[in-house]
């Protein structure tokens, strides 16, 4: 439901913005942990410590989605350090899709614009996959990143520091760099427009700065609210991310609409200017298409319950955690969660007590229903089909996402 804003917008300062999606409550831990952390974590923490409201507002003005309210920082620290799992492309093989996708543009990119030289820095890069393919490629590359992913990178013989990101730690004069590169970090700080400063200041003169993000706008479009959480405290759209750059001084040389990420480079030469249409129209579509979609799960649950059936979720991330709190797939009723990353078996979520399973235990007792709830929907529906699953199969999120905008 829309209604008229008193929310200001942090980008912009707008009053004029809209309230896209509401809860009353959210959790802040939506990734499945070790049981007994897991159980820890329920017996020391009450449901305020938890999680809270949730409100993502859109500004008209500059086309920008953020959290009408956000957790503290000591609670997104505990979280990032702790208790943030995701697959690592270097150690599970999963198909890392994204960064792929990222890896081929920023190929095309350097040919387009050729870069001003050979050293990368990657903030918050995870377990350094994408530098680990520039390393090859005969760049010089670093990366920092909090998470044990950082450890993953450095037992692949890739320089990340085990870190948050601070700037003074890269700012030694010798160690500045020709490309700094910020994948999925922007939309997590409080404070987009100070990230993008100090990221500039570590750039050599000539230096190019390359953000990816989630592209909001794709996923307004879509009735997709994964991409929310009170993890992400923004949603850029091109027009968004690119004034951010611009306040702090670079221009938008080169953008790409994977469609569902941005990928923006920006330089002391940019030129391009990003204007998205009016945001309205696009929130209203979402209302309606994510309305459409929670009936649609309704529908396929509760037929399958009726039957005495059993429901499986496809996805141990947060998109699994998106699928029971805002597609209203009842955890009750989860039978089994399938993931295929094998640092993910046995974990569980903290609202349900069902450990996830490997695609081969739910092939060995295939359940009636599955909710695919993934970034990589395309590539488990595809593994669905080649383990001859005959499961009912429902992606919440598209199955073959549109080619990349022309
Ligand atoms: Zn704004």
């Amino acid at each position: 439901m829309l209604t008229s804003a008193t929310k200001a917008c942090p980008l912009c300062g707008s009053s004029g913005t809209l309230l896209l999606l509401h809860r009353d409550w959210f959790p802040y831990f939506t990734s499945p942990l070790p049981k007994a952390v897991k159980d820890d974590i329920r017996q020391s923490l009450t449901a305020d410590q938890l999680g809270m409201a949730f409100d993502v507002r859109a500004c008209e003005a500059c086309r920008h989605c953020f959290l009408a309210s956000r957790p503290d920082a000591d609670t997104l620290d505990e979280l990032y350090s702790r208790h943030h799992t995701y697959p690592s492309a270097l150690e599970s093989g999963i198909c890392p899709s994204r960064d792929d996708a990222f890896l081929a543009w920023f190929r095309a990119h350097a040919e387009r614009h050729p870069l001003p030289g050979k050293s990368v820095l990657e903030v918050a890069c995870h377990d350094g996959y994408v530098l680990h393919h520039l390393g090859r490629e005969g760049y010089t590359v670093r990366g920092c990143d909090p998470s044990p992913g950082a450890d993953i990178a450095r037992r692949h013989g890739v320089p990340v520091d085990r870190r948050f990101f601070r700037c003074d730690d890269y700012l030694a004069e010798e160690a500045r760099f020709d490309v700094v590169l910020a994948r999925h970090f922007i939309e997590h700080v409080p404070d987009p427009a100070s990230l993008t400063r100090e990221l500039i200041r570590l750039l050599r003169p000539g230096g190019r700065l390359i953000l990816e993000t989630p592209n909001v706008l794709y996923h307004l479009e879509n009735g997709l609210p994964e991409v929310f959480s009170l993890q992400h405290l923004h949603g850029f759209s091109a027009q968004s991310l690119g004034e951010v750059m611009s306040q702090e001084g670079l221009r938008v040389l080169d953008s790409e609409r994977t469609p569902a990420n941005l990928i923006l480079a920006a330089s002391a030469m940019g030129s391009l200017a990003l204007d998205e249409p009016n945001f309205g129209p696009a929130a209203q579509r979402f209302g309606r298409k994510l309305e459409e979609t929670v009936e649609r799960v309704r529908q396929s649950t509760s037929s399958v319950l009726r039957r005495k059936g059993r429901l499986a979720l496809w996805g141990a991330g947060s998109f699994g955690s998106a699928a029971m709190r805002l597609y209203g797939v009842p955890p009750e009723a989860i039978d089994m969660i399938i993931d295929s990353d094998p640092a993910k078996i046995e974990l569980e979520y903290l609202e349900l007590d069902v450990p996830v399973i490997s695609p081969a235990q739910a092939q060995a007792d295939p359940p009636e229903l599955i909710v695919v709830a993934s970034m990589y929907a395309r590539e488990i529906c595809q593994r669905i089909r080649e383990l001859g699953l005959p499961s009912e199969v429902l992606s919440l999120y598209p199955c073959a996402p549109a080619g990349p905008a022309a």
